[in-house]
């Protein structure tokens, strides 16, 4: 192993190690990266960029706590145990990690202590799963043998994250992949690693033997990729962009490791004449502004009915105008900034593609001024109306605050629209009509479709992609199959086993 860790703090900069065997280390070729306030344009903190080398380090530390350790030995019932602990370890320390991350991306203070006071209920949920029976006995078409199967964990996980949930989109595969039996390596997004790097240490605190969780931080390539290639690791749990998850299972293809992909949506959010327009209006607001619109399941595309579409622009664009744009820290602010320069040029730049394609601006479209931050990454709440399907406003993720209102006549022409679109995450649907909302939801093709309401997940329903929006599901009791290997056992419980080619003797 090399060098313990530099711990030093400069001028207001910490310095954080990968997480390797339960305690923070250097990088071997000592290459960091800093990690951003966006709110305020500082650098807080730097994290190692890790190395092939560092990559290794963490892949040998996941593999001989899978195949050698103190973890080998844990029953499911310990394992359940160390779950419950770690919840409770996240839990005290809810606000700490919480104001890690708002450093981190921006989000608003409220919203990430809600997550994180969230976390312990899916560790609770995953250590109940842990001790459930998983396998079965198979009846043969062949006498005096027993079958029977049981569900055994893959080996080395790698979760590579995004910045905009990092620790909940972190949870979603810790708690299932831990409850099976697994080690992990998590690499986050290189916009939010220190987050990750305080969540291992508590893990530790907890009680959790050393190389089952490693933290890796650093850029996609060189850490994401040494990862994705490595013959170490058994499986890639992935959550981000479209485009990386296609390189990335294109590179794990080539060792065969198991992959699960959440990606990215381009939702629709779809509104018929007769819904309840206040409820509605709540739900495209929150869908499309909640978290700045950084959320895969961001309800980007709002359709809405012929006879009521002037009535909603007018109200939806009134509520997106009076939206606090502030100080994330700040618990009266209604929309922080959004995570990383890159994201917030790549946000404004999809206002002028929606303008020069000729959708028609009727709220924000600016970056937006806060006080006291004139570096903030801070972007005005924007709508576009008059959007067609075939814009790229209305076909590429943009994952900022941008709506795009597209009218529709009938619902034939709502459910073609919605599902014009390569992505399938989710979908929402405003009716007061019952028999319309189960016809509209057995049509659209996405892996949640969210019925008079918007933007829901729990530890207890899977969640994922159609199309390509992602492969496999996060959450739910499902969730553990992805984390797991059925192997089949033939037993004999006849007369031993007849020469093959002699049977009768
Ligand atoms: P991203 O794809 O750029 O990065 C995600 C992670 O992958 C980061 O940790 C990054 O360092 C790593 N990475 C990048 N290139 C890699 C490579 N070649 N090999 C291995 N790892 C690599 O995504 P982002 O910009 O951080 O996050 C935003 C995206 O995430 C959006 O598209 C959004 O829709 C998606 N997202 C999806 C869900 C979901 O559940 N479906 C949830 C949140 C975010």
């Amino acid at each position: 192993m090399s060098q313990s860790l530099p711990g030093t703090s400069v001028a207001g900069v910490t310095r954080y190690g990968l997480f390797i065997g339960n305690q923070q280390i250097a990088p071997v070729d000592g290459e960091y990266l800093d990690v951003v306030n966006p709110a305020t344009g500082k650098v807080w903190a730097q994290v190692p960029n890790a190395s092939v080398k560092d990559v290794d380090m963490a892949v040998e530390s996941a593999r001989s706590a899978f195949e050698e350790g103190d973890w080998l030995g844990y029953r499911a019932a310990d394992r359940a145990k160390f779950l419950i602990r770690f919840g409770e370890a996240i839990a005290d320390n809810a606000e700490e990690i919480a104001q890690l991350q708002v450093n981190e991306n921006g989000k608003l203070i409220r919203e990430m202590v809600g997550q994180a006071k969230l976390m312990p209920e899916y560790f609770n949920y995953y250590a109940g799963l842990a001790q459930m029976p998983t396998g079965s006995t198979n009846p043969l078409h062949v006498k005096q043998m027993l079958n029977y199967t049981v569900r055994e964990p893959l080996g080395v996980v790698a979760a590579i994250t995004p910045w905009n949930s990092p620790l909940l989109l972190l949870v979603w595969k810790l708690g299932p992949a831990l409850a099976a039996g697994n080690t992990v390596i998590a690499k986050p997004s290189e916009v939010t690693p220190v987050s990750a790097i305080r969540f291992a240490e508590l893990a530790a605190e907890a009680g959790l033997p050393p190389g089952v969780f490693n933290v890796v931080t650093g850029l996609g390539s060189p850490s994401g990729s040494a990862l994705t290639g490595h013959p170490g690791v058994d499986k890639i749990a992935f959550t981000g962009s479209t485009a990386t998850g296609q390189a990335i299972a294109s590179q794990a293809g080539k060792t065969l490791k198991r992959v699960s992909l959440e990606l990215g949506g381009k939702s629709p959010n779809i509104v018929f004449s007769d819904a309840d327009l206040t409820s509605a209006i709540n739900g495209l607001v929150a869908g499309i502004f909640g978290a700045s619109g950084q959320t895969c399941m961001a309800g980007s595309r709002i359709l809405v009915q012929d006879t009521m579409y002037d009535q909603v622009v007018e109200e939806f664009v009134r509520r997106a105008e009076a939206i606090k744009v502030g100080d994330p820290q700040n618990p009266a602010s209604e929309m922080g900034t959004v995570a990383c320069r890159p994201q917030f040029e790549k946000v404004l730049s999809y206002i002028d593609i929606a303008k020069s394609d000729g959708a028609r601006l009727v709220a924000g479209g600016t970056r937006a001024e806060v006080d006291g931050f004139p570096d903030g990454l801070f972007v005005r709440p924007t709508v576009f109306a008059d959007v067609t399907n075939d814009m790229r406003i209305a076909q590429e993720e943009v994952f900022g605050p941008i709506a795009s209102l597209i009218r529709f006549h009938d619902e034939d022409e709502a459910v073609r629209i919605a599902n014009e679109t390569q992505f399938g995450l989710a979908a929402g649907i405003w009716t007061g009509n019952v028999q319309r909302a189960h016809r509209v939801a057995s049509r659209l093709r996405a892996g949640t479709v969210w019925i008079n309401n918007y933007r829901k997940t729990s530890y207890a329903t899977p969640f994922g992609g159609y199309k390509q929006s992602g492969l496999g599901r996060e959450n739910g009791a499902d969730a553990l199959r992805e984390y797991t290997e059925e192997k089949s056992v033939w037993v004999d419980t006849g007369q031993g086993v007849k020469d093959p080619f002699n049977p009768r003797a």
